[in-house]
């Protein structure tokens, strides 16, 4: 089989012209139409998971995360990722990445899967854009908190807003959903995201709107459902990476 068959198939839930205008989905490094047996899946592509390829005898590395974010002008093998075009070229591993295409896919997407792995099956579309969930919920920010550790298996998060605040609206966001704050003050009581700053914990706070960052990791939801999705398709090897969190807890 080759590449593009399952980069095809894969594109018929997250279309590559989903993605925002600054993102670089699809193809990062190698080519589509090599031959596939082996696939890994994993959140990033980095040195740990391409030595994890290069083990397995990967073909094709489908991650969430691009590679090649900002422009690289030099490719210098004593840094990560140059490292990584080198291991992939060297090993022919193909590496494709689906970022905001999967986070604002029409019908299966990374905010979709966050809903239901929280368990909320009752949620909506915010906006014509497709990429944020909203759900009516009634609870506290104590038991979110609680129920978003439980549910994501999270050693610990960090929240913002008072912990016994009444929590009637959510609005989920993975990934770095802060420039959303002030758009969604109005609208819900808690905006569950990542990657929260100082002075956007400062912004929230003072409009009254709670933030819970789960991280980034917790895009790592990804994972088992594009394997799903693969399985029921193709008669491919498929491993799951098993990168951990880079940010630990202490
Ligand atoms: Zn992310």
């Amino acid at each position: 089989m080759i590449i593009k068959e399952i980069t095809d198939y894969l594109e018929t839930f997250f279309p590559l012209t989903d993605a925002y205008d600054w993102d670089h989905c699809g193809l990062q490094v190698g080519s589509i139409h090599e031959e596939v047996k082996n696939i890994m899946i994993a959140l990033t592509p980095d040195a740990k998971v391409m030595q994890e390829c290069i083990d397995h005898h990967v073909d094709l590395l489908i991650t969430h995360h691009p590679l090649l974010f900002d422009p690289l002008y030099c490719v210098n093998t004593e840094e990560e990722i140059s490292k990584i075009i080198q291991m992939a070229l060297t090993h022919h591993i193909t590496i494709y990445s689906y970022h905001t295409c999967m986070d604002r896919a029409p019908h299966l997407s990374m905010n979709k899967w966050l809903m239901e792995a929280i368990q909320i099956e009752e949620y909506q579309d915010y906006g014509e854009d497709g990429l944020i969930k909203t759900a009516k919920v009634d609870t506290t920010l104590r038991q979110l908190i609680k129920k978003i550790k439980q549910d994501l298996k999270l050693p610990a998060l960090r929240f913002v807003g008072h912990i016994d605040q009444p929590v009637k609206k959510i609005a989920v966001i993975g990934g770095s959903g802060a420039d959303f704050i002030d758009e969604l003050s109005n609208q819900v009581d808690v905006l569950i995201t990542g990657d929260i700053k100082y002075h956007e914990a400062q912004n929230a706070l003072s409009k009254g709107l709670c933030l819970i960052d789960v991280g980034h990791f917790a895009e790592r939801i990804m994972v088992p459902q594009v394997r799903m999705l693969l399985e029921e398709k193709f008669a491919v090897t498929i491993y799951e990476s098993q990168q951990e969190d880079y940010i630990q807890f202490g």
